[in-house]
């Protein structure tokens, strides 16, 4: 923490960071002094815009239903099984035009920017056809283009296998690797490609093949792991999976694996919170091992549609038993290297990405402390200012 600190953007990028005393003996500061716009966050806490590493944006209508009949008892496998779940999402992505999608996609993107957010990884998922799937993905593309943060789109086509493929889930897994990959790789649509790897989806076999195309069309990989049902995740590793999510029940020979490697356990409460389950991801068991854990929202319409990462924090630190100073770089510079994103996002530092994020609050512990209320005041995404007129002043 820096006290009484000042930070020098231009171009989009931090040039400058310090105590307030030092950034003004800035020569780029004094050569350009007029074209300064000077924004005083005297009292508030500035810190690395959130970097979100795992959200699901791309659908139209919540799922009440579902979310009705949990609170009745039902469980998240049960309301799948009777035709509700990931599924009940697919029909009207199928229907929706690419314009439409892309409005609510950008509408999620400032949602979760109100909360502090700069940087999003946005999956498709809800399509579940060749064509659907790349319609989701360059919705997200139309979206992100509309909006100055930073968005890393992954193809989730092996979110859930599709009603028609019952029963023939091979034949799904093949247009996904046949298809969906290759021309998502092709119209530079995605970065990473997905695999839900879990009871009631796909198996440990069908991720190594589809990771297998993934590589061969040049696109990293990352999959959902460990939510529902223990995945033996050794053999995934050779892979170098940028990320493994969930995790919840991970084992502990995997734990000692991963903590030899670069790939980020991606941690995501949100969804254990709106499940209503007792147990949370074992940050602990993670962390003290040496495995890089990151927090995101997942937010999604079935199991976390939440957009705020402050909110994530605070249950990462009561359910946990994350300090807040390991929530907060969990969802920084861990999230930035679950994105490979590294050297440009997630710290406040000369050469990175100008990503601040600006909250009214005077000591960082009171992020996660004042749960599920909004204290962002403003932030910077690439160097754009996001605020009302109030809270700016020209110099
Ligand atoms: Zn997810």
């Amino acid at each position: 923490m820096v006290e009484d600190a000042a930070v020098l953007c231009a171009g989009g990028k931090i040039v400058c960071v310090g105590k307030t005393r030092e950034v003004l003996r800035d020569p780029r500061l004094k050569r350009n002094r007029r074209q300064v716009l000077e924004i005083d966050c005297q009292g508030q806490v500035v810190l690395p815009g959130f970097v979100d590493s795992h959200t699901h944006p791309a659908f139209i209508h919540p799922r009440l239903a579902d979310f009705e009949q949990r609170i009745a008892g039902a469980t998240y496998e049960e309301i799948a099984e009777a035709g509700g779940g990931i599924r009940s999402s697919v029909e009207a992505v199928r229907r929706a035009s690419q314009p439409e999608l892309s409005e609510t996609i950008l509408a999620d993107f400032k949602q979760m920017n109100e909360q502090g957010t700069t940087t999003i990884e946005a999956k498709s998922g809800y399509g579940l056809t060749l064509e659907s799937e790349l319609k989701s993905l360059a919705a997200i593309r139309d979206a992100a283009a509309k909006w100055p943060g930073t968005v890393v789109s992954t193809l989730l086509g092996a979110h859930v296998v599709p009603k028609e493929f019952q029963g023939r889930s091979s034949k799904y897994v093949e247009l996904v690797c046949t298809e969906m990959i290759p021309q998502a790789a092709r119209q530079r649509l995605a970065e990473f490609v997905d695999v839900f790897t879990d009871r009631g989806a796909f198996s440990l076999e069908e991720t190594e093949k589809i990771f297998q195309a993934a590589a061969a069309s040049g696109l990293g990989v990352r999959a959902h792991v460990c939510q529902m049902s223990e995945t033996p995740l050794q053999p995934l590793l050779r892979f170098e999976p940028a990320s493994f999510d969930h995790m919840d029940q991970v084992n502990e020979q995997d734990v000692g694996e991963l903590a030899r490697h670069d790939t980020v356990a991606t941690l995501l409460p949100g969804a254990n919170f709106f499940l209503g389950q007792e147990k949370f991801p074992p940050a602990r068991k993670l962390i003290d091992a040496g495995v890089p854990v990151a927090l995101a929202t997942d937010y999604n319409p079935g199991s976390s549609p939440t957009p705020s990462m402050p909110f994530v924090l605070s249950l990462a630190c009561t359910h946990m038993k994350m300090l807040p100073a390991e929530a907060i770089a969990a969802a920084t510079i861990n999230g930035a290297w679950a994105l490979g994103l590294e050297n440009r996002k997630g710290s406040l530092e000369a050469g990175k990405d100008a990503d601040l994020a600006v909250f009214g609050i005077q000591d960082y512990r009171e992020l996660p402390y004042w749960f599920a209320a909004s204290r962002c005041s403003f932030s910077v995404l690439n160097g754009s200012v996001m605020t009302d007129a109030g809270s700016r002043r020209l110099k």
